[in-house]
């Protein structure tokens, strides 16, 4: 009976716990009564008396504000104004940077299932399908990925030309300046189109789009600026670029040594308020042919110029690459990759203070521009990049597992081979979900800096795992480059999308977590604030509040995350019924765990946990796969509950959601303090960690729907430049895949009545004895010779005589 009543009062006060809010006092007069029923029960009078006292003494501390402040909040306060680490400016800019939205919600512990579902579905307008059936299918024509790469280094002039007049350098900016003005998503599928044909290009087009001169202009510029730039932008009568960058400042761009020393200057024959421009960069793309330079560099005024403070910060200027002073054209190799990128170098450039983005008033405030709105085009570029890669590694790696034979059997019947099938399409259906959804909360005019730098990271990362798979399903056939490789130059350009825009071990390791704790966090940042206050009478009000607040949702999500933790999440609530439910409640249940156990972390290593990069890097794992299962599921919802896509969707959740079963547990296995790694575990998992990555199963269900054509293999694919042409590049994959399904049955046949080729004779001689035989009629004959000469052109790769080089 009293064990019983135990369990009941357990349970019923982890329930309360987890979905109530009940005051302090409520909470004290429940746990009075419980003990009391307890005692009534049968508990021993001693262990019930300490209860008691306990919950008293709970009450004079916590119940009584004066005394809680005095005794409670003022040590803790006192303690952290000790150990807060200071923040820069520029790590101050950094984590206030954009805005937060779902991140915010997976990092609470307790998601609002409406925020996600009700997210409009990422859709293109008539207009922006029309550019994508029109101009960026012409533009894909004339893509010779090869010749760009290897013959001319660069794209053809008339390449050039069709980029620059027909608006793909325009398609963030408004109309109004002759823009596009196209959403994030539609942006995001020209990329992806282009990209499923050539890198190059892709990135080309990519940069004057994402973080440059016009996202800068837009946001920051001055009416004069904006109606200057922005229509020779969009003509594309300008190329821009933007230089950061240089030698000492990689990932710490924050620290550029580049000056600007405000000084008083001639120019156009009046006296006027300039700045003396000296900088060195480097790793800038379309910098050697740039026409405008957006340039980052730290502003200093030592004589007083403009007031009081010497150092004014970096800042954010556009000069025109013909300007005196301005050494630029030169060129790197970025791994045989042939955008255009390089360094440049303006030594004592003398440019007047209103050429800054946004005039005076923005001298100083560079660093939260850039870190703003990178959050934007952050979430577009490189994910749909990556998702290109994906549903192209899809296309050709099914269709090659299909047509290619060893052992006389397609390659993607091998078990070895369906793992790397299952993950690239796995994988690639969660890529596209991703870059779905993050698109879709930008047209919402959401800047989600933590999620956008999830996309960044987890999908270039995806990209890696993928195009390495594809490339091992190819053997030899992705190894060779030439103009039929459609594989090589993708593998070989991953550590580019890997390290700009936020190489990803840092992204990974510092920011995601670091940013999204201070962002996402409900008291945190109050907490920080009220601890940095002068007046300590101001601070210990503030911070007393917050702090209570805080142990009340540090209570919550650990009751939340042992209930659901005990019952296999049954107590977490799905939106949607079906088989996709158990995934909304497991991602409430690990998203419970993950924000007790970080309150856990920030509360035991404070500021350390900065410099504890694996730590904080498997908290950015958590929640980065909690976000990408949330875009699966909501993807799956999206586009109607395809049935036929559920391997898919299975395959992604089950992987993803392992990942951060694995992230929380290497958490807990590597947390320095052992107590608190304990109590981490009893919240998190409190019987043990169960959760198996994808079954072979699965495996072989998604792999098959890489080497079968169906819709469901089409919706992954889609997207991607695909002419149906049996010489395309690729085309003359389907072709010569469609045509291995067709014979595989006449094989058979063949097969089943002794008839087994030998290369004794030609195939064609075989095939006739065949015919003769009257094992097979003549259609089939010719049919199984089209197939021979379509598969024969599809494993083929290029050889060249002579030097290969000088081609
Ligand atoms: C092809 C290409 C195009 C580019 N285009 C542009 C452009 O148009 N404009 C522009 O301004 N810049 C551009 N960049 C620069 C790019 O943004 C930087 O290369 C990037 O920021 C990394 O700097 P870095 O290469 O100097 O590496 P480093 O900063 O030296 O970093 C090296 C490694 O250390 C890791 N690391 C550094 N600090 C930490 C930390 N605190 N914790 C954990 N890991 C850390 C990084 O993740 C990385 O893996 C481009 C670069 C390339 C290669």
């Amino acid at each position: 009976m009293l064990w019983m009543l135990i369990l009941a009062l357990f349970f019923g006060v982890l329930f309360l716990l987890a979905n109530t809010k009940l005051s302090l006092h409520i909470w004290l007069a429940l746990l009075t009564i419980s003990d009391f029923l307890l005692i009534g029960a049968g508990l021993n009078m001693t262990i019930g008396s300490i209860l008691f006292v306990l919950i008293a003494l709970a009450f004079l501390l916590l119940g009584f504000d004066e005394i809680r402040k005095s005794r409670v909040s003022s040590p803790i306060l006192t303690y952290i104004r000790k150990v807060l680490p200071p923040m820069s400016q520029t790590e101050r800019d950094a984590v206030e940077a954009g805005t937060v939205w779902w991140d915010a919600e997976l990092f609470q512990g307790n998601p609002d299932w409406d925020i996600l579902l009700k997210t409009p579905k990422a859709q293109l307008s008539s207009e922006e399908q029309a550019f994508l059936d029109g101009p960026v299918n012409e533009l894909c024509a004339m893509l010779n990925d090869w010749q760009i790469n290897h013959e001319l280094r660069d794209l053809p002039p008339e390449v050039w030309h069709y980029i620059r007049s027909h608006g793909f350098f325009a398609m963030i900016i408004p109309k109004s300046y002759g823009g596009l003005e196209f959403s994030a998503y539609a942006h995001a599928c020209v990329i992806q189109k282009i990209a499923s044909r050539s890198g190059a290009a892709a990135v080309t087009v990519m940069v004057p789009n994402s973080l440059g001169p016009a996202e800068l202009l837009m946001a920051y510029g001055t009416e004069e600026q904006k109606n200057h730039y922005l229509p020779r932008l969009a003509a594309g009568d300008e190329v821009p670029c933007f230089a950061l960058t240089g030698p000492d400042a990689g990932s710490d761009a924050g620290s550029i040594p580049d000056t600007g020393i405000v000084c008083n200057i001639e120019f156009e024959g009046e006296q006027r308020l300039g700045l003396r421009l000296n900088w060195e960069k480097r790793y800038i793309t379309l910098g050697p042919i740039a026409t405008v330079l957006g340039l980052a560099f730290h502003a200093y005024d030592p004589d007083h110029l403009l007031g009081d403070q010497e150092d004014l910060g970096i800042t954010c200027a556009l000069v025109p690459t013909d300007f005196p002073g301005i050494e630029i054209g030169a060129r790197h190799d970025p791994l045989n990759i042939a955008f255009l990128n390089g360094p440049n170098r303006g030594v004592d450039v003398i440019i007047p203070l209103d050429w800054v983005i946004g005039g005076e008033k923005m001298i100083g405030k560079g660093w939260r521009m850039l870190v703003e709105r990178l959050s934007i085009g952050r979430g577009i570029s490189l994910p749909s990049l990556s998702a290109a890669a994906g549903k192209m590694a899809c296309d050709t790696t099914g269709a090659y597992a299909r047509l290619r034979k060893q052992f006389r059997t397609s390659i993607g019947n091998f078990e070895g081979v369906e793992e790397a099938l299952a993950r690239i399409g796995g994988l690639t259906y969660m890529m596209d979900a991703t870059v779905r959804l993050t698109t879709s909360a930008l047209d919402q005019g959401e800047k989600p800096a933590v999620l956008t730098a999830i996309a960044k990271r987890y999908l270039t990362e995806s990209m890696r795992v993928v195009i390495n798979d594809a490339m091992d399903v190819h053997g030899g056939r992705g190894i060779c480059l030439g103009p039929s490789n459609y594989l090589g130059r993708t593998y070989q350009s991953i550590p580019v999308a890997i390290t700009v825009e936020g190489a990803n071990i840092l992204t990974r390791s510092m920011m995601v977590f670091g940013q999204g704790a201070m962002r996402c966090h409900p008291y945190l940042q109050q907490e920080i604030e009220a601890a940095s206050l002068e007046d300590r009478d101001e601070a210990l009000l503030r911070f007393d509040a917050a702090l209570m607040s805080h142990v009340g949702y540090t209570i919550a999500n650990a009751a939340r995350a042992v209930l659901y933790g005990l019952s296999g999440a049954l107590f977490a609530s799905s939106p949607v019924a079906g088989p996709t439910a158990t995934y909304y409640r497991q991602i409430a249940r690990y998203s419970a765990a993950m924000a007790a156990m970080a309150d856990l972390a920030l509360l035991t290593l404070g500021g350390a946990l900065k410099r504890k990069e694996s730590i904080s890097g498997r908290f950015a794992d958590a929640m980065a796969y909690l976000y990408l299962t949330s875009a699966v599921l909501k993807r799956y919802e999206d586009e109607g509950r395809c049935r036929a896509d559920l391997p898919l969707v299975h395959w992604s959740c089950q992987f993803a959601l392992y990942q951060v079963q694995q992230a929380l547990d290497g958490i807990i296995r590597n947390f320095p303090l052992r107590p608190v790694a304990w109590k981490m575990r009893a919240w998190a998992f409190p019987l043990g960690v169960h959760r198996k990555p994808p079954g072979d199963r699965l495996t072989h269900q998604v792999a098959s729907m890489l080497i079968e054509p169906s819709a469901a293999r089409e919706r992954l694919v889609d997207g991607i430049y695909n002419p149906e042409d049996k010489d395309d590049l690729t085309g003359c994959l389907h072709h010569a895949m469609a045509l291995t399904i067709q014979v595989e049955p006449i094989e058979k046949q063949l097969r089943t009545a002794g008839f087994i080729y030998t290369p004794e004779t030609t195939y064609a001689a075989w095939i006739e004895t065949a015919v003769t035989a009257e094992k097979i009629s003549r259609e089939e004959a010719d049919l199984l010779l089209a197939a021979k000469e379509a598969v024969r052109k599809a494993i083929m790769v290029d050889d060249f005589a002579g030097d290969l080089w000088s081609k």
